[in-house]
């Protein structure tokens, strides 16, 4: 029987595919998003279509309300939703502070942010009992920069993740009552696309030595943490942060 319908941004590559995959074979229908690469988006669902889920992919920025309107509608014909992984992340190139500017920082607190609290609003309001629904789960994906700072690379992005760690631990305390856990990974460094994007294809490698267990991480590492925190596995946890950084 199908776990319900998950909405997972950014689902076309990275810890995103990885998690769309890892959903499926658990039993989930996807709903999965894209921006830029609708080629990547369309093989994962394929992918997850033969693991039996059934897949709707929506073109959605998470930045603009109106497209996340788009994305929880193709959501809610899919089916009944019953989860959300906010995944869908970006940074610019490496930088100093004092290097930065405004556009860039706009555009990362827009889609590391104000798109994760707009997708938190629209599965609250798809998933709550308040408005009629059976609840569920959401996981947001944060990361160690929050924590650890992102200087000399990207203060910006580390600043917008520490925002999604508070987005974690506050809905998770407005939303307990209306059957809907709020919970948050926080990735180290995973083998994806995102570091260079930021400049730095080898960035993994070379900051691999640093970790305590001495590599960089798998989309699936992660994926399968994410899917720990859908599933009923998790049923008394809400308002956590669960690092996945190899004790880094
Ligand atoms: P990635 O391979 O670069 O993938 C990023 C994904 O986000 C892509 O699917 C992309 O869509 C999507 N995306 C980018 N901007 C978007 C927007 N405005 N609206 C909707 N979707 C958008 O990166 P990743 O490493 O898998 O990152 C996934 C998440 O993990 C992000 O939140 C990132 O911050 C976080 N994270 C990653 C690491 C790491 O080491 N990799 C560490 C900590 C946290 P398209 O494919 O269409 O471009």
């Amino acid at each position: 029987m199908s776990q319900g319908v998950c909405v997972v941004t950014g689902g076309g590559r990275g810890i995103g595919a990885a998690t769309c995959l890892r959903l499926a074979r658990d039993g989930w229908d996807v709903c999965l998003s894209w921006t830029s690469r609708e080629d990547a988006a369309a093989r994962v669902a394929a992918a997850c279509r033969d693991a039996g889920a059934r897949t709707a992919v929506v073109r959605a920025d998470v930045s603009r309300e109106s497209d996340v309107t788009a994305l929880f509608a193709a959501a809610t014909e899919l089916g009944p939703v019953r989860g959300l992984v906010n995944n869908a992340g970006s940074l610019g190139r490496q930088s100093r502070v004092e290097d930065l500017e405004a556009a860039r920082v706009e555009r990362t607190v827009a889609v590391n942010l104000v798109g994760a609290i707009l997708c938190a609003r629209a599965a609250v309001r798809a998933m709550s009992t308040r408005w009629g629904g059976s609840g569920g789960a959401i996981v947001n994906v944060s990361s160690r920069a929050a924590v650890l700072g992102g200087p000399e690379e990207y203060v910006d992005y580390a600043a917008a993740k520490a925002g999604v760690d508070a987005l974690t631990v506050g809905l998770a305390k407005e939303v307990a009552a209306d059957r809907i856990r709020v919970n948050a990974v926080r990735p180290g460094l995973i083998r994806t696309d995102i570091h260079a994007s930021g400049g730095e294809p080898g960035r993994v490698d070379r900051l691999a030595p640093s970790v305590p267990m001495g590599r960089g991480g798998e989309p699936e590492e992660v994926a399968a943490s994410v899917a720990w925190l859908l599933s009923a596995e998790s049923s008394y946890v809400t308002g956590s942060i669960l690092d996945v950084a190899g004790g880094r």
